[in-house]
């Protein structure tokens, strides 16, 4: 098995858009964090289960999981079963359909040592899908669009095209903790002219490590996204602003002001971690120290403190009722919902001031209300 791709299918989102974002973050190292490592073992659950569903033999990783749990697992069944429909389908329409799980596919004619480990396919006549576990509880991925998915449908074409009469490409992003599914599908000849056009000229400037710096939403990726120049500039650019009436803010203003403050937030905290972390390798920044922060007191010994209170007469323990996640482990899935389906509520959520093109639909207000009995 091949290392890590210098223009991963996983960081074309950002190599698309900011080309030279590559050549520079190699610079830089990039810190594997704690939830990469648990959608590693997440990967490697979803794995097990989609092989032990199919016949495949695996050795069982759940004793070297470090982050198991009866989560994972659910959402690791959930994946298996999904890939298993999608399979059991391709076979209405196509004798001899094949599952591949883990499968390197290679879409090196358009970038340069481009590949990359697409989940699952189901390759068919006709259609040929691409299903890819996404262990993200933060940003909601969607197919549409996604590049990195679209690289997965290219190197399984190079793979399977002429073997197979593939017309379509079904992309699918399977995202269980943010019960998210999201399917797309792209003509074959549309995907091909994508790579063409928009990819491989990509491709040659961020290897090349040429190209213009660009900032947007990929940022939040990039292992420079802290020290990036550029996107401090665009920060500033934005913060910069304008003001129609000097005293006060008028809605106008209110209203651009919205929507910049995400991204100002965004890119604010990403340089206080940064300066954070170099502070506590020992870096020195002028006019700044490092001081310990607020905590609360804490238990040396729960047993002993349980069995202390105990002797003294008193009960050292509070009964709660399980929660939901843990009383559906208890009973099970398809008990809790026998038992308890209908003392199950969803509460409303907190308000949150989100763009308009967000796909939630807008609250019921009080204006709202108002008028509708208006
Ligand atoms: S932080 Fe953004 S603008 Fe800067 S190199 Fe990375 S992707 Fe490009």
């Amino acid at each position: 098995m091949r290392g890590h791709a210098l223009l991963s299918a996983s960081s074309s989102h950002r190599w698309i858009h900011c080309p030279p974002s590559i050549r520079l973050g190699e610079r830089y190292e990039n810190r594997g964090s704690e939830y990469a490592a648990e959608g590693t073992e997440a990967h490697l659950l979803c794995e097990y289960r989609l092989k032990q569903m199919l016949g495949i033999p695996m050795e069982d990783p759940v004793p070297g999981l470090q982050y198991y749990s009866p989560e994972m697992e659910a959402n690791a069944e959930g994946y298996a079963q999904y890939v298993a429909e999608v399979y059991e389908k391709a076979k209405e329409s196509c004798e001899d359909p094949i599952v591949l799980i883990e499968q390197q596919v290679s879409y090196e004619r358009w970038v340069r040592d481009g590949f990359g480990t697409a989940d699952a396919l189901v390759v068919a006549d006709g259609t040929l899908h691409v299903i890819d576990y996404k262990n993200g509880k933060g940003v909601l991925v969607e197919c549409e669009d996604n590049s990195q998915m679209r690289c997965y449908g290219l190197g399984s074409l190079e793979l399977f095209d002429g073997i197979y009469d593939i017309q379509n490409i079904s992309m699918t992003v399977y995202q269980p903790n943010r019960d998210n599914i999201s399917t797309c599908m792209l003509v074959k000849e549309d995907l091909l002219e994508w790579a063409d056009t928009v990819l491989a000229p990509a491709a040659t400037l961020a290897f090349e490590g040429k190209g213009d710096y660009a900032c947007g939403d990929w940022c939040q990726f990039c292992p420079v996204k802290h020290i990036c120049r550029a996107r401090a500039d665009y920060a500033m650019e934005l913060a910069k602003y304008d003001f129609a009436d000097p005293d006060v803010l008028e809605d106008e203003d209110i209203e651009d002001i919205l929507a910049r403050a995400d991204e100002l937030t965004s890119w604010a905290s990403d340089v206080k971690d940064y300066a954070l972390r170099q502070a506590l390798s020992g870096k020195e920044w002028k006019g700044w120290k490092l001081v310990e922060g607020r905590s609360n007191r804490k238990y040396t010994d729960e047993e002993a403190v349980a069995e202390t209170v105990q002797k003294a007469g008193f009960d050292p323990y509070e009964k709660k009722l399980l929660g939901i996640t843990a009383m559906t482990q208890t009973l099970g899935r398809k008990r809790f919902n026998e038992l308890l389906g209908g003392l199950v509520m969803k509460p409303t959520g907190k308000p949150v001031l989100v763009p308009e093109s967000d796909k939630r639909p807008a609250m019921n207000t009080a204006k709202d209300d108002f008028k509708e009995e208006q």
